[in-house]
């Protein structure tokens, strides 16, 4: 299939805000692609050639492609970077400076969808010496062969930039559209649960496109597990008091809610592979515990889901988030860091054991076969520690305990529950922390600072997911809880954010900056108050900052529906 098919859904996606259109865009692409392109189609249309748990990216600077544009359009360097000062995308700039050239051309060829995709593919793989020349001519071999509207986009695709907004809930629903175009009302949303089903289990809505096409509904909704590929796992509700969840479920276990990152182990004989929450692929950075998965699991095939936190070698008593966080992001020493920051696990969960999925099987049995499976090293590798009581005087004990050894609070878990792949349900799990509960938001725009914070980025604007649009509508500006010098390990200064949010930045007006959202940060505020300034209706009063959420991506950033139940709450249920 050519490219330029592909090209035309992306200029409709940009010009149309309505969802709509946008699933009507994708789902007629869909129906008119083969097998074979699907996959990649469906991951083109979201801006990426992999799926988002796989450990390659494309990784192209702007440098770079300012070269490549010079080169290919035959304009010297400092005009590319003149143009780009003014469109602040590398994308509009090279339409717009091929535009200009074309008279002078031969005319291009079209290039076909393969070619894009494999061409992108091979720039994540090429390393060390001389890698730049060759990311180089893999994407001047495409652009000389382009459109300058196909130029646009294959530089944003290069850049990880796309911004063409196809939400995951556009493809999901573009899917069904495209394979059961029939069903209407209950069975529409049947087949969307189906499609949604089978995206839980295999994160990669190509794969999923290709399973509806080729095998329907029966097909989705028996998708299962693979060993090796992430799964988006359950999540917890909150809880307004510990009294609240005890009274929740008739039968319950409570756990420490361990302050640390999640970690799904998939294990297949000897071959192990680690994922966190957000899917990423931290096999690498974690010797030390694939070893213990080896060694401390009686089971040849099973996926078990745990909380890894970061303990003190010295002392072995838990240390602060952040140094976990070192260790998930580190490339290189490994070893060293293996010794320097060692880690405990605290499993909770099994979810697939010899072949079988487990998810049926309630939260009791589940335990039961976690038990069996794992072989316990005391501050190591261990079981999350239960206590099973509805008594309110045991129960606060435990939490009082837990907060004590520093963790965030208990998890109070309902024993007849089944296992409910990437949902936050009511009934599964609920979260009992002590503060006014803390939202976790993404950073959509800032203001340059002034005075002290001047160079810096100095106040920020947080937003909140919509799920339905898969928006972000603006809550607040937040400034406080940043700090002007780091004086502890776990500060976050001005600096720190500005050079996290810098790349983001996609449009400036005045000392105003609008920011793609990818930064999730936990925030703490005195009260949600109702409000006209902000889009999502909401501001949140003193918002502050409490720590980076690394471990989040900006799809799990709190909702409005959430602020909006929280606000409900906050004043008595009125
Ligand atoms: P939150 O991130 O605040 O939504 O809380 C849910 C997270 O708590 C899970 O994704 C786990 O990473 C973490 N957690 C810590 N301890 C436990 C536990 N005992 N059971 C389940 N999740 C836990």
């Amino acid at each position: 299939m050519l490219y330029s098919k592909l090209v035309d859904v992306y200029a409709k996606l940009e010009e149309t805000p309505s969802r709509l259109a946008k699933i009507d865009a994708v789902a007629s692409l869909l129906q008119e692609s083969d097998s074979e392109n699907l996959p990649r189609i469906v991951l083109l249309l979201q801006g990426k050639v992999f799926p988002s748990w796989s450990e390659m990216v494309i990784g192209i600077a702007d440098k770079i492609v300012i070269k490549i544009v010079a080169t290919a359009t035959g304009f010297p360097e400092s005009a590319v970077v003149r143009s780009y000062r003014e469109t602040g995308d590398l994308g509009l700039t090279v339409e717009a400076l091929m535009g200009k050239k074309q008279q002078q051309t031969l005319g291009f060829k079209h290039i076909d969808i393969e070619k894009v995709f494999k061409n992108m593919r091979k720039l994540a793989s090429v390393e060390g010496k001389g890698s730049q020349e060759v990311k180089i001519s893999i994407v001047k071999e495409l652009i000389m062969h382009s459109s300058p509207l196909e130029a646009k986009y294959i530089v944003r695709t290069s850049l990880g930039q796309l911004r063409v907004g196809v939400a995951e809930g556009v493809i999901r629903d573009a899917i069904a559209k495209a394979y059961f175009p029939d069903k209407e009302g209950d069975d529409k949303k049947d087949a969307i649960k189906a499609i949604e089903w089978a995206w839980f289990l295999r994160p990669d809505y190509g794969e999923v496109a290709c399973i509806a096409k080729d095998k329907g509904l029966d097909g989705l909704k028996k998708a299962t597990l693979e060993l090796g590929k992430p799964f988006h796992v359950l999540l917890a509700d909150k809880a307004p008091s510990l009294k609240d969840a005890l009274e929740s479920y008739d039968n319950l276990q409570i756990e420490q809610k361990f302050d640390g990152a999640r970690i799904q182990a998939h294990k297949d004989g000897d071959k192990v592979w680690l994922f966190t929450r957000r899917l990423e692929n931290v096999t690498t950075q974690f010797p030390d515990l694939v070893e213990m998965v080896r060694k401390g699991v009686k089971a040849k095939r099973c996926i078990i889901e745990g909380e890894a936190m970061a303990v003190n070698p010295k002392t072995g008593k838990p240390m602060a988030f952040q140094a976990l966080s070192q260790r998930i992001h580190r490339k290189y020493d490994i070893a060293r860091m293996t010794k320097e920051i060692p880690v405990q696990l605290n499993w909770f969960d099994i979810v697939y054991l010899e072949g079988e999925q487990l998810f049926d099987k309630p939260f009791k049995e589940r335990r039961r076969l976690l038990e069996k499976v794992i072989k316990a090293t005391l501050g190591k590798f261990q079981l999350a520690e239960p206590l099973t009581t509805k008594d309110l005087k045991k129960a606060e004990k435990f939490y009082q305990e837990a907060l004590y050894a520093g963790q965030e609070g208990v998890m109070v878990k309902n024993l007849d529950a089944t296992y409910q792949p990437g949902k936050r349900v009511a009934g599964g799990w609920l979260k009992v922390k002590p503060i006014m509960e803390t939202l976790d938001l993404v950073i959509s725009g800032a203001q340059w600072g002034t005075g002290k914070r001047a160079g810096w980025l100095g106040s920020f604007l947080l937003a909140c997911r919509d799920q339905a649009s898969g928006e972000f509508l603006q809550c607040g500006m937040m400034g406080t809880g940043v700090k002007e010098k780091k004086t502890a390990e776990t500060d976050i200064t001005f600096k720190d954010l500005t050079d996290m949010l810098k790349p983001d930045i996609v449009g400036e007006k005045g000392s105003t900056v609008r920011i793609t959202p990818k930064i999730v940060i936990e925030i703490a505020y005195e009260e949600i108050q109702k409000s006209p300034n902000y889009d999502s209706g909401f501001a949140l009063r003193f918002p502050r900052l409490i720590r980076l959420r690394p471990d989040k991506s900006p799809e799990d950033a709190d909702d409005i529906d959430r602020i909006s139940l929280m606000y409900k709450q906050q004043k008595g249920g009125r």
